[in-house]
């Protein structure tokens, strides 16, 4: 293997840290805790695992947590007026909704339907809209963590060629705007894409982002890129038993790549550590306070 491994994991508990300082400084000045509330419907194994993790790790940075489990039959209006009474509490500065939500909800009118200024998650219509236009606002965390472990391994991004492959909103178009707002030439590949091989050997920055096991493969990398690989993909391993791989054939990439991310312990541990950092910002929004040092 050439590639340096980038260490999400270590990036995460570092970032975290910094968020329980800055949160010890908010709750001195403000007076009150930084809170993130976090609202489950239904019994998702996956997400009772996300929000317990949540939930845990927003104490352990010194913020306050506030759960919400509603059953799986909740209806459309209940959820709504949770939300806006989530909107009107001075003490939550973050909402998440926890997705995908039981079918017969309407996930994107429950997304929208939260304050932006407390749309930790960035995928409100308005937060979307400020990161198109360049605007501050709250970004999706994923992205944003992606974008960080880019900028610590690469420094400034200015010029270079990055190719993202994915263009979902949690992920894929977030990531590209990301990357255009550091002055990256930017190429959003998917499922229609004309050779992606040839498309993604241009890049000095390969993000995948699709869903599919180790489908990008090392004679699609350019000698020296940066590789990201937000995928999460549960395959057959040994003894029965399921292991987690990227989106990128990672023993095969290493070989010709700069630095890539593994899977796990690469852009995962970013997710969570990036919400709590979007919440630790709201709350200093919402108490008209500046956080010293950069998140
Ligand atoms: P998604 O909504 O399913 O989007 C997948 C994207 O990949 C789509 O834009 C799709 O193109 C594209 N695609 C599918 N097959 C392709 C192919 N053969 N060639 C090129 N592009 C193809 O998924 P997502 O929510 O963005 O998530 C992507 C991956 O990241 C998943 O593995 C997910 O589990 C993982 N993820 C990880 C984290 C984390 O914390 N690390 C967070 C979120 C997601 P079309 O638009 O044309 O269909």
């Amino acid at each position: 293997m050439s590639a340096v491994p980038i260490d999400g994991k270590a990036f995460a508990e570092g970032l975290r840290a910094r968020i329980a300082t800055q949160a010890a400084a908010f709750e001195a000045q403000a007076g009150r805790k930084a809170g993130l509330a976090v609202v489950l419907v239904g019994e998702d194994p996956a997400s009772e695992v996300y929000v317990r993790s949540k939930g845990r790790q927003t104490i352990a940075c010194g913020m306050a947590s506030f759960e919400h489990k509603l059953p799986a039959e909740t209806r459309q209006a209940d959820l709504l007026a949770l939300v806006a009474r989530l909107n009107a509490d001075p003490a939550v500065d973050g909402i998440l909704v926890q997705l995908p939500l039981p079918g017969h909800l309407d996930e994107q009118a429950v997304v929208a339907a939260i304050d932006p200024s407390k749309d930790v998650d960035g995928l409100t219509p308005v937060s979307s809209g400020r990161l198109a236009l360049g605007q501050n606002g709250l970004v999706p965390c994923t992205p944003l963590g992606s974008l960080m472990l880019l900028k610590d391994r690469l420094g400034d991004l200015t010029g270079l060629e990055a190719v993202v492959i994915g263009r979902s909103i949690l992920v894929g178009k977030p990531m590209a705007q990301l990357l255009l707002a550091e002055n990256c030439t930017v190429t959003i590949a998917h499922s229609r894409t004309r050779d992606l091989a040839a498309v993604v050997r241009r890049a000095d920055i390969v993000v995948a982002a699709v869903g599919r096991a180790e489908m990008v493969k090392a004679d699609w990398i350019k000698p020296g890129a940066c590789v990201i690989d937000v995928g999460i993909n549960r395959v057959p391993g040994e003894g029965g038993k399921t292991r987690l791989v990227g989106d990128v054939d990672f023993a095969g990439v290493a070989e010709v790549a700069g630095a890539i991310t593994p899977v796990p312990g690469g852009v995962g541990p970013m997710t969570i550590a990036v919400l709590l950092r979007n919440a630790l910002v709201a709350a200093a929004d919402h108490a008209g306070l500046t956080l010293a040092g950069g998140l």
